[in-house]
């Protein structure tokens, strides 16, 4: 298995990023902001109570999250490995990711971390919230959404780094070259299938 975190602050492109890696290696994508939202779109409890959070730009309950990716991890048993995107996003989500995969006998391998000026983070999600209907992309909630990454996810960086498991990516290029950036370090342990 190989498992990859693909981290960055809101707009530095994990999602798209993530599709494109998923498709080559023939990985299993697993969106914390996805799932949330499904479950919001869904109306169920979880959704309502998740919503208050997302709406406001603050981070979900690190329990309700991890609840969530522990039987989405389930769900797929022969997966050849995951990406998450927008998880972990706490130390506490971290640890807990950490012994889930333990417990299924495997671990993060890397950890790819999505570097954007924080200028060119806002513009983007600006002009993404023109045309997303994501309700929390209004530039008071983003900026919101950047604090909240600063304050509480910027540390898992650390965490980590002190496993030797953190590079850094340039995601300021177009997609095709961040790709390729990003390509090169997932090509050290698993090899494209497409
Ligand atoms: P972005 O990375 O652009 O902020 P996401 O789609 O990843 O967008 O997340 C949207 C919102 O969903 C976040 O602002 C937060 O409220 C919630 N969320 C997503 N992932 C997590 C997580 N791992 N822990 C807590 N909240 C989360």
């Amino acid at each position: 298995m190989f498992n990859l975190v693909l981290f960055g602050p809101p707009g530095s492109g994990k999602g798209t990023q993530s599709e494109n890696i998923v498709t080559t290696y023939n990985l299993q994508h697993i969106s914390t902001g996805d799932l949330l939202r499904d479950e919001v779109s869904r109306h169920t409890p979880l959704g309502t109570e998740a919503r208050k959070y997302m709406d406001q730009g603050m981070l979900v309950p690190d329990e309700v999250v991890i609840g969530m990716i522990s039987s989405k991890i389930d769900d797929i048993p022969d997966a050849r490995g995951f990406v998450f995107d927008g998880f972990p996003r706490t130390r506490t989500q971290a640890e807990a990711l950490d012994k889930l995969l333990e417990f299924k006998h495997t671990k993060i391998h890397l950890v790819l971390s999505l570097e954007v000026p924080e200028q060119e983070l806002i513009k983007r999600l600006v002009t993404r919230g023109e045309t997303s209907g994501r309700s929390d992309d209004t530039e008071d909630v983003i900026t919101k959404r950047i604090k909240e990454y600063h304050l509480k996810t910027q540390p898992v960086a650390n965490y980590y780094n002190a496993y030797g498991k953190l590079e850094p990516v340039t995601g300021s290029h177009s997609i095709a070259d961040t790709f390729k950036a990003l390509s090169k370090h997932i090509n050290k342990y698993i090899l494209p299938v497409s």
